[in-house]
């Protein structure tokens, strides 16, 4: 992608020094408290939208969990309170956020407010409830943050082998859709559908709404423009953005841990599915194409 010195977003909190106090480093409590959420996602306090069957996986024990190492397995080791945040990431969050902002402030006609993003390091409470590296990224409606443990765009250049700067991008515009569905109340909506739903068609609906965010990502990709009004995307950026969406489909991630495919359980989609949606909203660049 082609950031220069496009403004950097101010909606944002660094709580990477502040991580782990009073939460995480549990022992071994990954399970315990990663399956319910599986099970009942839309039940407690709100939704919580997960950006990435991630803790399929460490819940699963393919990331060695077990004594607390649901995180990676880096130690970082600044001094409590002191921010563990790299400078060059910051901006190029802080520039994609900002992007995403005037993007959808104009394609929903001024009426855009933005979500904010806090980069946290291992644990931190969110207003949903806990979140712990181990979760991926995900959007909390009920304070309308984003969270992200920017360890996980190392995750995804490495275990999921989608590096660049568009997947990581892609990431934060996959959140920053999940904000605009709260906006719009499809949020709401799926959330009511699902109360009413069985498992499976709970799923199914699960897998729309992940579906809607892909494509919503793609339509800010296509939108991006830098203040000169040229398009930030470079030659190569999309199919990064690809890699990141087949890597972290529903199927590779199930068929990675499980060693088998089980569609009543996706919850994200597979990955065609999630690389038809991000390439949907690129090509057309209008979000009504995104259908939920
Ligand atoms: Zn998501």
């Amino acid at each position: 992608m082609r950031f220069g010195d496009e403004r950097e977003s101010s909606n944002f909190e660094d709580a990477t020094g502040r991580s782990g106090m009073g939460f995480g480093g549990g022992g071994g409590n990954a399970l315990g408290c990663l399956i319910p959420m599986i099970a009942s996602r839309f039940g407690i306090g709100g939704v919580i939208v997960l950006v990435i069957g991630y803790f399929l996986l460490s819940s699963l024990g393919v990331l060695g969990g077990g004594g607390g190492g649901v995180g990676p397995s880096t130690q970082r080791s600044a001094p409590a309170g002191q921010s563990t945040l790299d400078a060059n990431t910051k901006r190029f969050m802080l520039q994609v956020l900002a992007s995403t902002e005037d993007t959808w402030n104009k394609l929903l006609g001024g009426k855009y407010q933005p979500t904010t993003l806090v980069a946290y390091s291992q644990a931190y409470q969110s207003g949903c409830g806990a979140a712990q590296s181990a979760m991926g990224p995900f959007y909390c409606p009920t304070d309308k943050k984003i969270y992200l443990d920017t360890d996980f765009f190392n995750e995804l250049s490495q275990r999921f082998q989608a590096p660049g700067d568009f997947a990581q991008a892609y990431v934060i515009a996959h959140e920053v859709g999940h904000h605009v569905q709260d906006l719009q109340g499809t949020l709401d909506q799926a959330h009511n559908a699902q109360a009413r739903a069985g498992e499976a068609d709970g799923n199914a609906i699960q897998v729309k709404v992940e579906l809607q965010a892909d494509c919503y990502a793609g339509v800010w990709a296509a939108n991006a423009k830098d203040p000169q009004g040229q398009p930030v995307m470079e030659q190569g950026d999309f199919e990064e953005g690809m890699r990141a969406a087949e890597a972290i489909g529903d199927d590779t991630l199930q068929k990675q841990s499980q060693g088998m495919v089980v569609p009543d359980s996706f919850t994200h989609g597979s990955s065609a599915q999630r690389m038809e949606a991000l390439q949907r909203g690129f090509k057309s660049g209008d979000p009504s194409v995104c259908r939920f």
